[in-house]
């Protein structure tokens, strides 16, 4: 079976060396801070993965992956200027780009987009698009503290539905002022809290968060060929459809359809490496194998034998081919 894969990262010692180069004022780390960051480069930070397209391959080769869609790790320093942002993401593009021609079929590619200036970033979507063969883009949590439904952003949203590709949804640390006020706490460890805030629990939420601000912005109204993609299995929401439709119904919203058309309509799904059975089948009914594809989020997760816990899944061939190969190849022309 096909095996294409959406939320796999990769960064590249020329971007590390363009963000080590910006002179940004940062404030001076915490102790508290310092450990947290001790212990996720113990724990988490694959360094060489990221950077090594041959570990890379032979990774795909045993886990019968054919293709992977390529995103930069992270994006840009949150204080670099418009110009310099705009100038790594360029580079990042043009190194994807560099890697599908390595390698080529085995890679495609998703924008890393500079928000600082949406109407440019829209135009490097088309670059990316039209010139480099990418499949979309991927933003990954807020821009500045903002969120995306705001009016600012709509020229980005715009060029992703004209362009007919997706914009996949990534999280991001969460500002400081929501850490605070929701995950810190005296009652446990400085590193409990930010691992909550994080990639235990809370920048999944806002992710939730950010689509459901979206949806209910009305941006599915206004690009009925848009589609979204939420990694996590879909981070929190589909669980919450039912409730959202009673509570956010149309008589509030004014929208055209309800919460949950949208989201099963125009909002895809993958695993981003959470590789929970239990999941699969329960978001199969929830929301159909037709809105799920398949992603392992590399190199962050261990994900064992990825190949079967697909093929051997209970759902159907059908279903299986639809999350495998058949939902990216009718969407994003792979
Ligand atoms: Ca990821």
């Amino acid at each position: 079976m096909r095996i294409i894969t959406l939320e796999e990262h990769y960064t590249d010692r020329r971007l590390m060396e363009a963000n080590n180069s910006l002179s940004i004022e940062r404030p001076p780390m915490s102790p508290e801070q310092q450990e947290v960051m001790d212990f996720l480069r113990k724990r988490a930070f694959p360094g060489e993965q990221l950077l090594d397209f041959d570990k890379r391959i032979a990774f795909m080769d045993e886990q019968k992956i054919d293709m992977q869609v390529l995103s930069l790790t992270s994006t840009v320093n949150d204080g670099a200027s418009t110009e310099d942002a705009k100038k790594i993401c360029r580079m990042a593009n043009d190194i994807t780009r560099e890697h599908m021609d390595e390698y080529p079929g085995r890679f495609g590619g998703f924008a890393t987009l500079h928000l600082m200036d949406p109407k440019e970033a829209a135009d490097e979507l088309r670059r990316c698009v039209e010139e480099l063969g990418f499949s979309g883009a991927m933003l990954a949590g807020r821009q500045r503290g903002r969120f995306y439904n705001e009016a600012e952003f709509l020229p980005i949203f715009e060029a992703a539905a004209e362009l007919g590709v997706p914009v996949y949804f990534h999280p991001a640390f969460v500002p400081r002022e929501v850490q605070e006020t929701y995950y810190l706490s005296d009652a446990y460890s400085y590193v409990v809290g930010s691992e909550l805030s994080s990639a235990g629990y809370g920048w999944h939420s806002e992710v939730g968060i950010q689509i459901a601000r979206l949806i209910l912005s009305g941006i599915f109204d206004r690009f009925p060929d848009l589609h979204f993609i939420s990694g996590h299995w879909g981070e929190t929401i589909p669980a919450f459809l039912e409730r959202m439709d009673a509570i956010l119904d149309q008589d509030i919203t004014h929208l055209e359809r309800s919460f949950s058309d949208y989201y099963k309509e125009q909002v895809y799904i993958t695993p981003s490496g959470i590789m929970s059975n239990d999941q699969l089948e329960y978001l199969v009914k929830v929301m159909g194998a037709d809105h799920m594809m398949y992603a392992l989020d590399y190199p962050y997760v261990e994900v064992g034998d990825s190949y079967a816990f697909l093929t051997e899944a209970n759902i159907s061939d059908e279903a299986k081919e639809l999350i495998a190969h058949g939902n990216a190849e009718r969407l994003m022309g792979l």
